[in-house]
């Protein structure tokens, strides 16, 4: 019987070492402080480890969408800076003062409804500002900028610390748009400044617009993608220096072969050529694999075809080219083995996606495995 060396079936490798790095390259490539967006589990990263990385890496800031994720932070101990840049219910502002969390105002409703539950409890919330330059998505229009901040600032109970905005496509250099944000954005700046309104803290980059659009750097830089190491798009690669911080591995867990004409897996989307060795492999779509046909892996330092529908936990392989294939073999679904390598960028060209999307649907499930 072959044996399993390998605590899991199949787990994710994740260098901290390599997102620290990342987060260095981007701190001398833009001469400033960095906001590490950790938010859905830290790009399938690991929403809890991310930031305990990135805050020793001496980021001032963390980035999440959400609240539950800046009190998961809080409740592991981070002690920096997080902002919450999405959405958050007026009835969470008791939570959100005692874990000292920064909230995003775009809309002077629910800013109200903050400001009324703070000064309940006599405290202040620190806020920054979000204004929609021309994302079309959340924010205050710059043209309504001073106004509006003229507004939040009566607000007894709010405290403004930031403002900033989101680039739309910042990830293609050459669209003409992103300059027009930035100019829409330093106009209201300017507004902002001649009547004293002006927050403290300014902040406009994600990953591409830090490193292709320097003017976009102000104060502080949101970086996500770059500091997993991966690029922004195919339009706006990363620099050298950067390294991926992710590698999902799995094992062979049975071999056998079938005889010709046998149907693999759900509704036989594959059948057998002829007597075929089939092996299967730990990982599938509830993994974060896809539900398609033409798949691969990495087996050997060799790349093997999946064939058969992908199933939930499970997917099958063709190893008829793999005669030394045995049971326990290490598989790899991204990442390098050998010469060999599957990126997330691959993979989302042939699932018709972006490498965000890839890595932020690694399941939770997963095990996470950390090295430094
Ligand atoms: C996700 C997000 C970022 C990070 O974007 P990357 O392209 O991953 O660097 C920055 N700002 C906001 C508002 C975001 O939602």
């Amino acid at each position: 019987m072959h044996m399993i060396s390998e605590s899991y079936p199949t787990w994710l490798e994740i260098d901290l070492g390599a997102i620290q790095n990342n987060i260095h390259q981007i701190q001398k490539i833009t001469n400033g402080p960095v906001m590490a967006v950790v938010k859905a589990n830290g790009y399938g990263h690991g929403l809890l480890q991310v930031g305990r990385a990135a805050e020793a890496a001496g980021v001032p800031w963390l980035g999440v969408a959400r609240l539950e994720e800046a009190l998961d932070l809080r409740r592991g101990g981070v002690k920096c800076h997080i902002l919450v840049m999405g959405y958050t219910m007026p009835e969470r502002i008791p939570e959100v003062l005692a874990s000292k969390v920064t909230l995003t105002v775009y809309d002077q409703v629910i800013a109200s409804d903050y400001a009324a539950q703070a000064r309940f409890f006599n405290q202040r919330l620190p806020v920054h500002v979000k204004v929609d330059s021309g994302m079309g998505r959340l924010g205050f229009f710059p043209e309504d900028g001073v106004e509006s901040i003229r507004r939040l600032n009566e607000e007894e109970g709010l405290s403004i610390d930031g403002i900033f905005t989101h680039l739309a496509c910042s990830d293609e250099p050459d669209e003409p748009s992103t300059n027009w944000q930035l100019e829409r954005f330093q106009g209201l700046l300017e507004g902002l400044d001649t009547v004293g309104l002006k927050p403290a803290l300014v902040h406009a980059a994600n990953s591409a617009g830090a490193i292709y659009f320097p003017k976009a750097r102000y104060d502080i830089v949101r970086c996500g993608i770059a500091i997993y190491g991966m690029d922004p798009s195919m339009h706006a690669p990363l620099p050298d220096g950067f390294r991926k911080a992710l590698t999902w591995k799995s094992h062979i867990v049975s071999i056998k072969y079938l005889p010709k004409g046998r149907g693999v897996g759900y509704n036989y989307k594959y059948v057998t050529q002829d007597e075929e060795r089939i092996g299967v492999v730990a990982g599938g779509y509830a993994d974060g694999l896809r539900r398609r046909l033409g798949n691969f892996a990495l087996v050997h330092g060799k790349r093997v075809n999946m064939v058969g529908g992908m199933c939930m936990d499970q997917c099958m392989v063709q190893l008829d080219q793999f005669p030394e294939a045995k049971v326990g073999d290490e598989v790899v679904f991204i990442g390098r083995q050998g010469d060999e390598e599957i990126t997330p960028e691959a993979l989302a060209s042939d699932w018709g996606s972006n490498n965000y999307e890839v890595v932020s649907g690694l399941a939770g499930r997963l095990p996470r495995l950390y090295i430094r």
